[in-house]
């Protein structure tokens, strides 16, 4: 996707700060955190959000889950931590590229919206 901000970090047009990358998946530091660890984690191919997960990149997806516990284990969040995708305008997505937010690194609120 030409304009995919995320596409483009993934194609390493844009620099990230990398905490994992395999073929199909890439993890990279929030450039704005909300917590003291907050990592992105995307598929390298385009999926717009988790609308579009279907059959097709079903593996993919999982694949992305892999890698969020793996970082987490990385990172050593042995207290908890939270994975966050946010869909659509009501979510407040704003990245138009599957994403899962892993947050950790202190308490956070129970609050959900
Ligand atoms: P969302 O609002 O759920 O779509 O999340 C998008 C996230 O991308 C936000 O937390 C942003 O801070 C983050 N972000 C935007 N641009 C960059 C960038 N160039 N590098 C790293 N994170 C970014």
């Amino acid at each position: 996707m030409e304009n995919c901000l995320f596409c483009k970090i993934a194609a390493g047009v844009i620099p990230s700060t990398k905490v994992y990358e395999d073929e199909t998946v890439l993890a990279f530091r929030d450039i704005a955190p909300q917590a003291p660890t907050h990592i992105l984690v995307i598929p390298k191919a385009h999926i717009s959000g988790m609308s579009e997960v279907s059959a097709e990149n079903a593996a993919l997806v999982a694949h992305c889950l892999e890698v969020v516990a793996l970082v987490a284990r990385q990172e050593n969040l042995t207290g908890g931590y939270r994975v966050v995708s946010n869909c659509g305008d009501d979510a407040g997505q704003t990245v138009h590229h599957l994403h899962f937010h892993i947050l950790g690194g202190r308490k956070l609120s129970l609050e959900m919206a």
